[in-house]
């Protein structure tokens, strides 16, 4: 597996991350849009021991998800830059953002999901689920 150098705004944190399938998902959900400030995020999976973090230490930040479950978010705790995030109901897979990694802005967009809270001015880009991916 390919693995991606990451870091945050400020350089104050920096990872490695490996990646299968090195491409973008788009989510356009609410969460999303709060957490990001943009119309929607760029993601992928991979597996949790796929993460490493190499300088600094993330911060941390919980809420409910749709599912009912906790979704924990780990972020630098000086920019705020969210680096990735781990839903419980998703067992050991973490959800990286991909726009934080060297080479990201080559990757190409595989799927968008939440494509029922998309504004409407966005195109549609890539195959689209209506709420998370099936
Ligand atoms: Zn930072
Ligand atoms: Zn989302």
């Amino acid at each position: 597996m390919p693995t991606y150098n990451g870091h945050c705004h400020c350089g104050q944190t920096e990872w490695t991350v490996k990646l299968d399938d090195p491409s973008h998902i788009l989510c356009h959900c609410d969460a999303c849009k709060m957490l990001s400030g943009g119309e929607c995020t760029l993601n992928t999976l991979t597996g949790k021991d796929d993460i490493k973090i190499t300088k600094g230490k993330l911060g941390t930040y919980d809420y409910q998800g749709d599912s009912g479950n906790p979704v924990h978010c780990y972020y630098c705790p000086n920019c705020t830059s969210h680096v990735y995030h781990h839903q419980t109901v998703m067992g050991d897979k973490i959800v990286i953002r991909t726009a934080l990694l060297d080479g990201g802005k080559e990757f190409k967009v595989a799927a968008e999901i939440f494509g029922k809270d998309r504004l409407g001015w966005q195109p549609e880009i890539a195959k689209t689920f209506p709420g998370p991916p099936q």
